[in-house]
């Protein structure tokens, strides 16, 4: 048998997103990647428009025929996870610029954005194909893992989430962390915590003991919280040699200065290598 080419990751995932995380037909959370197109000799593909999630059940009654060519379209367009709104899983960002807004700040980076000690609590990267992905492990006052988004895939937490906004509820119903990705940027307001620092982000800022920052854009650089010295430090992306910073009342201006710096950056690490 021929072996066939690696099936690339990034196709699984948004195959899984697009099915809410489950089966299109069942909605059951174990999933394998149906051809709706044969694979074949001469057509050997993973193209995602051509593929869908199937439970190793219903994967079955596609594969004898039972399920035919119509139902699989029809069900790969209406998945039952996203019908029935158990959406879990999901966080849509359609946005494709590397821009988080925390507060009034904004990080543009494809790295970590904020780190407490070793831990990495937000992280942001751009995929191949332009996709921003978002990662986020959030813990409670006493260093216990509450939510954890991998690559904008739910891992664990106890949140509400529909497409394009999540938010982590705490005791007494208290909303911990929102994520919005419903404008033209992320945004992330609410607690984190760790090691007993405590980060505050407000609508209009992002402050700590150790730190105040307003209408500040934070560029190819990473915030690192040290919980023993009580300290921070903005170190910057391994591949630049700057970090730059972009102040201004105005977002739009802020976004748009701070886009351009960080193309400049990319572009003159990818000269000097
Ligand atoms: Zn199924």
């Amino acid at each position: 048998m021929q072996e066939r080419e690696t099936f690339p990751a990034e196709i699984k995932r948004q195959l899984r997103q697009e099915a809410g995380f489950g089966c299109c037909k069942c909605g059951r959370p174990i999933v394998e990647y149906h051809h709706i197109v044969p694979y074949t000799k001469e057509d050997p593909h993973y193209r995602f428009k051509d593929m869908m999630c199937l439970c190793p059940y219903c994967h079955h009654e596609a594969t004898v025929g039972a399920m035919i060519l119509e139902e699989q379209r029809h069900l790969k367009k209406n998945p039952i996870n996203i019908q029935k709104g158990r959406v879990n899983g999901l966080l849509k960002i359609n946005q494709k610029q590397l821009v988080l807004s925390v507060g009034s700040n904004e990080f543009i980076n494809d790295n970590e954005i904020i780190t407490i000690d070793e831990e990495k609590i937000i992280e942001l990267s751009q995929s191949e194909n332009g996709a921003i992905n978002l990662s986020l492990r959030l813990f409670d006052s006493d260093n216990k893992l509450i939510l954890e988004i991998d690559e904008n895939e739910w891992i664990s937490g106890d949140m509400e989430c529909s497409f394009q906004l999540l938010k982590l509820r705490q005791k007494m119903g208290k909303i911990a962390v929102t994520v919005d990705t419903r404008k033209n940027y992320i945004s992330l307001t609410g607690t984190i915590l760790y090691n007993g620092i405590e980060l505050k982000i407000t609508e209009t800022k992002m402050f700590s003991t150790q730190l105040n920052a307003i209408n500040t854009c934070f560029i190819g650089s990473t915030i690192k919280f040290n919980s023993n010295q009580k300290t921070i430090s903005l170190n910057v992306h391994p591949v630049f040699k700057i970090a730059k910073v972009v102040t201004d009342p105005n977002r739009e201006i802020r976004i748009r200065k701070g886009l351009k710096l960080f193309e400049e950056m990319k572009l003159n690490s990818s000269h000097t290598d």
